[in-house]
């Protein structure tokens, strides 16, 4: 992967970030963060130069889930969840129903699907009952490929631990989605590596608040 320059995002540089661009604005955006929010990286896994999220040009975001079994309850779910965790419209996602137009797909399947070439980021979380993947994929020139894979498989053949878990991995592989590319290493939040409720907290709202108003992405989506 070709070295990127940009911004090497921390928790701490994030806040910094935050309170700098509250102080700039001569109409108060305060309203825009979560109080006592404490935000966790959102820069890739192994590479703190990649940072991503979707350009207001792309807005709506396009979602597709998997038509059969719980999946699109879980994703309309999913993304009322993070619109819910943004107060000043920062973020517009719509679930459409033709794939081909998709800018995420969400999938479904008995099992886990081989992974994706060398040099994919692969989030593989499984919790329980079932497991999830969200495959990041930067081409040649560090454009991440559209649309962005997430598969949520069984692991249990206990259908109600199954449908449980689906609903909160699927809530987390979204935040992935949306250029969250790291974990929280706080246990109550939807982007701990393991999650175990469905609900954002103060950090996941404050993080992707800064994510989408502060931080500058480094990579683009492939051009629809
Ligand atoms: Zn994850």
């Amino acid at each position: 992967m070709t070295p990127l320059r940009g911004l090497t995002v921390t928790a701490g540089l994030l806040a910094a970030s935050a309170v700098l661009a509250a102080c700039q604005d001569t109409t108060s955006d305060s309203d825009c963060y979560e109080p006592g929010g404490v935000a966790y990286p959102v820069h890739l896994v192994g590479d703190t130069t990649i940072t991503f999220r979707w350009p207001a040009s792309y807005f709506p975001v396009r979602y597709w889930a998997d038509p059969a079994g719980p999946t699109v309850q879980n994703v309309d779910a999913s993304l009322n969840l993070w619109l819910g965790g943004l107060h000043c419209g920062e973020l517009s996602l719509q679930r459409v129903t033709d794939s081909l137009t998709a800018d995420v797909v969400v999938l479904n399947p008995p099992f886990m699907p081989p992974v994706p070439p060398a040099g994919a980021a692969v989030f593989a979380d499984s919790i329980n009952a079932c497991q999830a993947r969200t495959d990041i994929v930067l081409d040649a020139n560090d454009v991440l490929e559209r649309p962005i894979h997430v598969y949520v498989v069984p692991f249990s053949v206990d259908s109600a631990e199954v449908n449980s878990c689906y609903r909160f991995v699927t809530a987390h592989e979204i935040g992935h989605t949306l250029g969250l590319l790291h974990h929280s290493s706080n246990a109550q939040d939807l982007m701990y590596h393991r999650p175990f409720r469905r609900e954002l907290t103060t950090g996941d709202k404050y993080t992707v608040q800064l994510l989408y108003r502060v931080v500058n992405p480094t990579i683009p989506p492939e051009v629809r």
